[in-house]
């Protein structure tokens, strides 16, 4: 017989805690009894995470977020994509956009075609196939219109303030009947199996449970140090481990996109709200020290700090395993693989509705949890993979780190990928990857890895036609680009934020 889980205890109360919250007080009002979520005011949240991926509309809508609404009160502004500069080489500039990358030519995808084309003519721009790419250059943007053309296929994210996105979904959980207790966790209690069985907090209260979910940070608190669930670490594969992050006033109207810069040990981030900029500098603490890289940060920033810079350590890696017994870890609890592609919201999303879909009962079937694992170690080695990509190709030559990266062994799942691209510049078909084949085709070109010959399809299209036909999809896309509004004149019409007036 089907013992329910009657009571769901959040630990930690940051992004993650507040998106797993919001998200099963909509979607389990029914089948659960109780959700609590237990936060400290004494402990910070990590209190950056402010790019995204456009997986994050999902997520809104499942939740019956107002867009504008929500852009309003956390000071957003749109995301079409990542500008890398001093990537690759020092004099490199690139950007990858969100959304796909022209259109296939019959049973021949787009990318085999236009890899034929650029081989022959190189300077031909991949950017001028991808509609986001282009606005984003303009400073454009509007959401998907129209049908059969790539105006409506327009794919975006958001930038916003990680503080008042969490406090927006604070609202959203309490009135959706979410318990929030204010309290420090000091100890998890388990019985003689490895369960959790409750939170004791200071104080003397305690909160019991059936399912624990940990949101407590880098810390982990339930299932890492509580549990044992041990950590594996990437940081020879991905050896940035500390950030400073600085926000400034805005002086200009916001950018579409984010802009990530490469420097000697690391790289810096710079992400556009209506209210203010947030900056920072990621770095490898093995190859720059702190006083040169907060100095590095400091001198490069075009507008008035608006306070200190804050030092975040890291480690770059994943939980062994993100649900252990009656514990799920989601969050930074489970693990980090660095800010550089903005994928930590999107896995905090896929971990909580996989959670979902494999939610147990009292009884906690193995099946359930080997399934959990087995997916969300398959993603987070994807998106590992897809990061390392961004360092490990590349010809500078100005630092050791750089000259680390490139002569490091990569994992062999990578070293595949990168050979059969170099090869006839093949990209494995989708299977339900986050990052898709247009993502792998933009960083691996702009990062300037080159096919050394043409996929032989591709080779057996008329030099003309091939021609004719990519010039017709630059027109197309241009033509669309035009038709757009300003990023800017468009939040002003449409989500304007007062924060900080
Ligand atoms: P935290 O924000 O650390 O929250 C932990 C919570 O646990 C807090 O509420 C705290 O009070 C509570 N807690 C901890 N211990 C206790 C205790 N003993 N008792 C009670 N409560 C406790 N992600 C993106 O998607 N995009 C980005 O652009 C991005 N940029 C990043 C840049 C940097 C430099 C870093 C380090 C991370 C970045 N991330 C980004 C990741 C993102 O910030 C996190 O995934 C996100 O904020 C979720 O954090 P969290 O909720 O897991 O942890």
């Amino acid at each position: 017989m089907s013992q329910p889980i009657r009571k769901v205890v959040i630990a930690g109360g940051g992004t993650a805690g507040w998106m797993t919250a919001a998200w099963f007080a909509k979607t389990l009002k029914s089948d659960v009894e109780e959700i609590v979520l237990v936060e400290s005011d004494d402990i910070p949240t990590v209190g950056v995470g402010e790019a995204t991926t456009p997986y994050i509309q999902v997520y809104n809508q499942v939740l019956g977020i107002d867009e504008a609404e929500f852009l309003k009160f956390t000071g957003g502004t749109y995301k079409l994509g990542i500008e890398f500069e001093g990537w690759g080489r020092e004099d490199n500039r690139y950007f990858h956009p969100f959304g796909a990358f022209g259109r296939d030519f019959g049973a021949l995808p787009f990318h085999a075609a236009w890899l034929r084309h650029a081989l022959e003519t190189p300077s031909d721009s991949l950017e001028a196939y991808n509609l986001q790419a282009v606005a984003a250059r303009a400073g454009k943007f509007m959401p998907p219109t129209g049908t059969n053309s790539p105006l409506a296929e327009i794919t975006y994210a958001y930038h916003f303030d990680a503080s008042l996105y969490a406090r927006f979904l604070r609202h959203m959980s309490e009135a959706g009947g979410v318990t929030r207790i204010e309290g420090k966790i000091e100890t998890v209690l388990t019985d003689d199996r490895g369960f959790i069985t409750g939170l004791k907090l200071n104080g003397g209260r305690q909160v019991d449970g059936d399912l624990f979910i940990d949101c407590t940070g880098f810390r982990s608190l339930l299932l890492g140090e509580a549990l044992g669930v041990g950590f594996e670490d990437w940081s020879h594969w991905l050896p940035c481990d500390c950030a400073y992050a600085v926000p400034t006033v805005t002086t200009t109207p916001p950018l579409p996109f984010t802009r990530s810069i490469a420097h000697s040990a690391g790289w810096q981030w710079r992400i556009p709200l209506q209210h203010r900029n947030g900056n920072g500098i990621v770095f490898s603490s093995a190859f720059m020290d702190e006083a040169t890289a907060v100095s590095h940060l400091m001198s490069s920033l075009s507008e008035p700090a608006l306070a200190e810079p804050r030092r975040i350590a890291f480690t770059t890696g994943r939980r062994k395993k993100f649900w252990h017994n009656n514990c799920v870890a989601i969050g930074l609890a489970s693990g980090f693989l660095e800010p550089l592609e903005s994928t930590s919201i999107m896995l905090i999303q896929n971990g909580i509705a996989r959670l979902q879909y494999l939610f147990p009962d009292r009884a906690f079937e193995a099946a359930d949890i080997d399934a959990y694992n087995a997916e969300m170690t398959r993603e987070y080695e994807e998106v590992r993979d897809f990061l390392i990509l961004h360092y490990h190709v590349g010809q500078r030559q100005d630092s050791d780190f750089w000259r680390y990266c490139q002569t490091m062994p990569i994992p062999e799942t990578l070293a595949a990928r990168l050979a059969l691209f170099e090869s006839r510049g093949r990209i494995p078909p989708e299977r339900g990857e986050q990052f898709r084949t247009g993502n792998w085709l933009a960083v691996m070109w702009g990062q300037g890895l080159r096919p050394r010959q043409a996929d032989p399809l591709a080779l057996s299209i008329p030099h003309a036609d091939l021609s004719r036909s990519l010039s017709d999809i630059r027109q197309v896309i241009a033509a669309c680009g035009d038709r757009m509004p300003s990023h800017d004149a468009f939040i002003q019409h449409y989500c304007r934020s007062t924060i900080g007036m």
